[in-house]
């Protein structure tokens, strides 16, 4: 593992191998938003400091517990809102344009890849987004604005209208299942990309964090971008410590 705290020597790795590449695949996690100023969730004063999270069965098995979920998503969902994508979303959004980065799978859950110009079909959303709810049992879509309303008027959480199933924020919680489509799609992508990028990602959460070893393991260079340690930096080629947005700035 090659360790890169230079700026400009970072840029030209990172440049040198995507412009190599024939199949390049960006990962991101909460650490590409902290430049749009949403904060992550391990860092200090990041999210899991000030709460402890919402597991899956909870949100099912107790009325309190949903109302709390979906107050803590509206005040999430309104910090999202307020938000631009920052560089570094800019610089992916322009080299998936010019069709240097094949795919973006991310653990984030904030749209912002999107809003920055990636189209929605290269953009794999791991952990689900937080812009919209659907229905546990028929899947139905169902607006935030939709669910507020309900819950103002009705002081209960929101029940789905075609089928009476539970409506949850569309993220996926701890406990929760992985959305099959998207996981399946990521391994395909991990499995036969030539480079494989992270960037902004303490790595921590399973299964997503196992993506990089597979990409690595099947031959993919592996570039490691993010301000702290992660577990997986001795299996990457290289190792960018920084901020996202100054290694990317002007790589496009
Ligand atoms: P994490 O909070 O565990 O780790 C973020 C990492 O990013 C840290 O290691 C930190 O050092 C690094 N980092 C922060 N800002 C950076 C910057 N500007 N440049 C370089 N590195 C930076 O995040 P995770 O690994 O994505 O896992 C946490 C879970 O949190 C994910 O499931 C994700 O869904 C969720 N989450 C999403 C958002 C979002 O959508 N913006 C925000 C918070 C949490």
């Amino acid at each position: 593992m090659t360790l890169v705290s230079d700026i400009n020597a970072g840029r030209e790795t990172l440049s040198r191998l995507i412009h190599q590449s024939r199949h390049c695949v960006v990962f991101t996690g909460a650490g590409m938003s902290t430049e749009s100023g949403i904060p992550d969730f391990r860092s200090p004063g990041g999210i899991w400091s000030r709460m402890d999270p919402i597991e899956f069965d909870e949100f099912v098995s107790d009325e309190s517990t949903r109302l709390e979920d979906w107050r803590r998503r509206f005040e999430m969902n309104e910090q999202f809102s307020a938000a631009d994508p920052n560089s570094g979303h800019h610089a992916i959004a322009t080299l998936v344009g010019r069709g240097k980065v094949a795919a973006v799978i991310t653990q984030n859950i904030d749209g912002l890849h999107q809003r920055a110009g990636c189209p929605s079909e290269i953009v794999i959303e791991l952990h689900g987004n937080a812009t919209f709810g659907a229905c546990l049992n028929c899947g139905a879509r169902h607006e935030l604005d939709e669910v507020r309303a309900i819950i103002a008027r009705s002081g209960l959480s929101p029940r789905c209208d075609s089928c009476g199933g539970l409506v949850k924020s569309a993220v996926i919680n701890f406990g929760q299942a992985m959305p099959v489509e998207a996981m399946e799609r990521a391994l395909d992508l991990a499995e036969t990309c030539d480079l494989f990028v992270v960037a902004g990602s303490s790595l921590a959460v399973q299964p997503a964090a196992s993506l990089p070893l597979i990409a690595s393991r099947q031959g993919a260079h592996l570039v490691i971008i993010n301000r702290d340690p992660t577990p997986l930096d001795d299996a990457a080629e290289y190792v960018l410590r920084g901020n996202i947005g100054e290694f990317l700035e002007d790589i496009a």
